[in-house]
């Protein structure tokens, strides 16, 4: 079964319409990749999904219309966005940004071991728990971006280029804990990604978009293994 449906989507910027009808699947436990050139759209379709900008069309999560609501309700519903540029509290502590991420939980001691756990995949992040945000490198600001996301427990977790300015040895970390999280906690993602290797690698389904619109749609492994697919669209 589906948890994210998404249907003729058509968003923009101001009188600009970026988004021109895109279609999108996530199934339930499943990781779809979004790919495509730079502007083709897909960090707007993700900030669509999450409610930030004007859009039209027909988004369905776990069963609910949640085309027309705020920020806020679509994240109580269960969708964390790791947006790009990571949006961490540069002066909270590491902890204390985890932590945002649980304000709407009620069960503390339950939010207590998911923070334990999320210190556990990332022992960098353990190590400085008590350090202001702003302080960490790059790669720990994109493992604490992730885990509060995660901290909310979320359905799904939407990612923008979780790989971006990262060294190969930590985007590896940061994609084995994912499949770690997505293994444990059974959440559902979807993963833009500039690296179409490593994001069809951990997909089961993938988009392509182009100018707004999905050109190539399938499973992940069918799409990894299309050459003209690959040249046409993903510069692999
Ligand atoms: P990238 O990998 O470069 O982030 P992308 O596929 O995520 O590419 P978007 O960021 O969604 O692409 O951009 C799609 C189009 O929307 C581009 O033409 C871009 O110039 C435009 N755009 C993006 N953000 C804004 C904005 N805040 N205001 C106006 N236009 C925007």
């Amino acid at each position: 079964m589906a948890l994210l449906e998404i249907r003729d989507l058509r968003a923009g910027y101001g009188a600009a319409e970026v988004l021109h009808g895109v279609e999108l699947t996530v199934e339930t436990g499943g990781t779809t990749a979004l790919l495509g050139a730079n502007g083709a759209g897909k960090t707007t379709t993700l900030r669509a999904l999450c409610g930030m900008i004007r859009r039209r069309g027909e988004i369905v999560f776990d069963g609910l219309d949640i085309t027309g609501l705020s920020t806020e309700r679509i994240a109580r519903l269960g969708v964390a966005h790791v947006p790009q540029g990571r949006g961490s509290l540069a002066n909270l502590s590491v902890r204390d940004n985890m932590m945002v991420g649980a304000l709407l939980r009620r069960d503390r001691s339950a939010v207590r071991g998911d923070l334990d756990r999320c210190l556990a995949m990332f022992p960098a992040l353990a190590k400085r728990v008590k350090a202001a945000a702003g302080t960490m490198s790059g790669g720990e600001q994109q493992m604490l971006a992730i885990c509060r996301a995660l901290m909310s427990r979320p359905k799904l977790l939407v990612l923008d280029e979780p790989s971006l300015g990262l060294a190969p040895v930590i985007t590896r970390r940061v994609f084995d804990a994912l499949l770690g999280f997505r293994a444990e906690w059974g959440v559902s993602m979807l993963v833009v990604e500039q690296n179409a290797n490593l994001a069809l690698g951990m997909a089961d389904r993938a988009s392509v978009l182009e100018f707004g619109r999905v050109v190539v749609a399938g499973p992940a492994a069918e799409i990894a293994g299309r050459d003209d697919v690959r040249r046409a669209y993903l510069g692999t």
